[in-house]
Parts: C-alpha cells; structure tokens; sequence
C-alpha cells in the first residue's frame, strides 16, 4: 500500500530524513516512534506530499507521487491525515466538516455525503454533535470528528500524527478505541505516537526513528522487549 524508498528531506541545509525506505502492507498499522525532533512528522507529511522530497521515492497504493507531473490531488484524496491540533474548520458545523469535501472535492450529491457523514458520526459516537461547531467540543470529541472527516473521503490510507498529544489525559482513550476499531476494519494506518501501550497493542510493526534515520523496526515485541540499538534501548528507557 506505501512503498517508501531512500527518501530524503532537507529544509535549507539541515537534512532531517537521511534515506528512509520501508513498506508498509495493504491493511498493515505501523507506529513510528523515536524522540522529539527525529523527522517522524516530516516522514508523514512526506508520505502525502504535505512536505516536496528532496530525493527518493513514495509509491501509495499503486501511484507514485513523486514522478514529475503527477496529480498530487487526486492521490491525496486516498490519503487520509490526522494531526495533533484536529484542524477542523471552525466555522462550519460538524456536519458541515464530514461534507465539504466530498461534496466539493469528489463531487458526490449532498444528500449522499449526509448520509456518509452520519453513518460516520455514529461510528465514532458523535451522532448527537452533528450541529454542533468545533468550540462547542471537548478535544477528544474534536479529535473523533477529525478521524470521521477523513475517513469521508473514504480513503484507504490514514495518517495519523500524534493524534492525542494535545488531549488532556481524561480523553486519550476515546480516540485512541476509535482508531482501534479502525485498524480491526482492516484500515491501512501509520501513527506517529507516543503512547507505547497502544502501539504495542494495536501496531504490527514499529518504526523507530533517530535523527531522521531509520534505525530500527520491527513487531512491537521485538522492539519493545528487545531492542537491538542502543539509541532504541535509551529511548525506551526514558518512555515505557
Ligand atoms: P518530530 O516530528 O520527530 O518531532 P519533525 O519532523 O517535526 O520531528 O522535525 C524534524 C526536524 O526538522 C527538526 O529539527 C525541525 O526543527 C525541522 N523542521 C521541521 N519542519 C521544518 C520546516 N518547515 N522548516 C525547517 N525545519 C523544519
Ligand atoms: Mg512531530
């Protein structure tokens, strides 16, 4: 579903992804884990093309994104992407934010997108909020909206960057069983996260980057209880 090869990211002359290749299988969630500064935000807005490659490849189910020319757009509407900060629009209601964009953005009818934004609500418990705007909802409530607009492009990639880091802690559960539930639907997910119990439970692999190297992946097993680098068996001295 993503095939990531040498990648490379430079902003100026400081090289935050020092050739990054990896795989990532049809249905597969892979969490990406490594200490502040590492280039994992960078790595996931690379893999939509939020932010242009220096060099290297990125291939999302079956499409190259980074051939000169290519419809960036139209590849995108198959990415979906979560962030820290929900990005909702503010001045729309809930309903309004799951319908925008598959209304002008994949032209489907209003009355459809409706229905697509409702089954989605219930999905992730917010059926009720659906008049509701984005100041009227707790974080974790926002946070669910978000992952329900995503997933209303119908997308068959989800990108997720620490998508609880800004939530109080009350309210991290709510999200992260939502995404849960996502990845057991057999949704292809990559998860910037530091919340190492939910990547070890719900993640088949881990990616652990240091200093925009990929130094090591495996099983959560694997890495969690047998990390092979020094750099990995620091850094999860100081998070588990
Ligand atoms: P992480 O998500 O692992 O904390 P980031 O990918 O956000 O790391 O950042 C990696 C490095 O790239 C950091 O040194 C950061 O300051 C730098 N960086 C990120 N985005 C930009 C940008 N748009 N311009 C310049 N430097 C950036
Ligand atoms: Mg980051």
């Amino acid at each position: 579903m993503i095939q990531v090869t040498d990648l490379h990211k430079q902003f100026g002359k400081l090289e935050v992804l020092k050739g990054i290749s990896t795989t990532v299988t049809r249905g597969e969630v892979v969490a990406v884990i490594g200490p502040s500064g590492s280039g994992k935000s960078t790595f996931l807005r690379c893999i939509n093309l939020l932010e242009q490659p220096t060099s290297g490849t990125i291939i999302v189910d079956g499409f190259e994104l980074t051939k000169p020319k290519a419809n960036i757009s139209k590849a995108r509407q198959n990415i979906g992407m979560v962030f820290q900060q929900f990005n909702l629009f503010p001045h729309k209601s809930v309903l309004d934010n799951l319908t925008y964009a598959p209304i002008n953005v994949l032209g489907i009818s209003k009355d459809e997108a409706v229905k697509r934004a409702e089954t989605l609500l219930e999905r992730v418990g917010l059926a009720e909020k659906r008049d509701n705007y984005p100041n009227q909802l707790s974080g974790g409530q926002k946070q669910r909206v978000a992952i329900a607009r995503a997933l209303a492009m119908e997308p068959n990639v989800m990108l997720f960057d620490e998508p609880t880091s800004a939530l109080d802690p009350e309210m991290v559960n709510e999200v992260l069983d939502v995404m849960k539930q996502l990845a057991e639907s057999g949704m292809t997910m990559v998860i910037v996260t530091h919340e190492m119990g939910f990547a070890k439970e719900v993640a088949d692999r881990v990616l652990f980057l240091d200093e925009g190297i990929l130094m090591e992946e495996g099983s959560p097993v694997e890495l969690f209880d047998n990390p092979k680098t020094d750099r990995a068996k620091k850094f999860l001295e100081k998070v588990l």
